[in-house]
């Protein structure tokens, strides 16, 4: 295993309370040992907006970063019930934002809209994780690096500073269901993406790209083979300190 820099973010989705701070605190305790051996990890806690700012408050952490799930486009205040925007996100201590997530673009988010809240969170100075994916049609019909190239090209703007972007490759289909893509098929998409991004936009170097899509502590073995996989967004596993521990010591085993 090299000591390459590896991300484990959890996007928590619509659970926890100011309680669910001990979750974290855990996986902080966790990972104060554990980078003694030399580990170079990105954590991060993406939550629910209530409670950014409490986690942020309270947690005094070298190794975790706590983040947005979303944001509105519009980086002004105005008469949009129940948004959030980025500044506000910025101001209450995230320091990333996911945007893009499947799960909001099933409620109405296009590549469009997602192009406008990239460019806004990194105004604001937020690390973007941007979501990507195929649906399981697209996948059977073949359709899934178009369907990403789309997805790129369509909401990354050659103007953006891409080395403030992170990528999540997702699959729809395996958010949520148990069901993960084989090795070989991740590792021609993570060539493709990788492939893509460079002709298209040039970097100096290539963001990070990483896997989300029922990621857990007895699969994420089967990933860490994966030399071009740079992370894990982690959905339901990540709700639990002992299954987000599990995850990463069981990458490194
Ligand atoms: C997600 O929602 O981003 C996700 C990857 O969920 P899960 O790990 O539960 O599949």
């Amino acid at each position: 295993m090299t000591n390459k820099l590896v991300y484990f973010v959890g996007n928590w989705k619509m659970f926890g309370d100011l309680k669910s701070i001990k979750v974290i605190k855990s996986v902080d305790k966790f990972y104060k040992k554990f980078s003694k051996g030399n580990k170079k990890n990105k954590l991060v806690f993406c939550v629910p907006y209530t409670l950014i700012n409490f986690f942020t408050r309270s947690l005094k952490s070298r190794h975790i970063s706590i983040g947005g799930q979303n944001c509105h486009h519009d980086s002004n205040y105005g008469p949009f019930t129940g948004s959030v925007n980025a500044s506000m996100l910025k101001n209450s201590g995230a320091k990333y934002v996911i945007l893009g997530h499947s799960e909001k673009r099933a409620e109405g988010d296009t590549n469009q809209i997602i192009k406008k809240k990239i460019k806004s969170a990194l105004e604001k100075k937020l690390k973007v994780i941007f979501c990507i994916g195929e649906t399981s049609r697209d996948n059977k019909n073949k359709k899934t690096f178009l369907v990403l190239k789309k997805q790129i090209r369509d909401s990354i703007d050659k103007k953006f500073d891409i080395k403030k972007i992170i990528i999540a490759y997702e699959p729809i289909w395996s958010i949520g269901t148990g069901k993960v893509p084989k090795i070989d098929e991740l590792q021609k998409t993570f060539k493709f993406i990788k492939k893509y991004l460079k002709i298209h936009y040039k970097p100096k170097s290539v963001p990070s790209i990483l896997y989300g899509g029922s990621v857990n502590e007895k699969n994420i073995s089967m990933f860490s083979k994966i030399y071009d996989i740079n992370g894990f967004l982690i959905g339901g596993s990540s709700q639990s300190s002992k299954k987000f521990i599990d995850i990463i010591r069981n990458y490194y085993k």
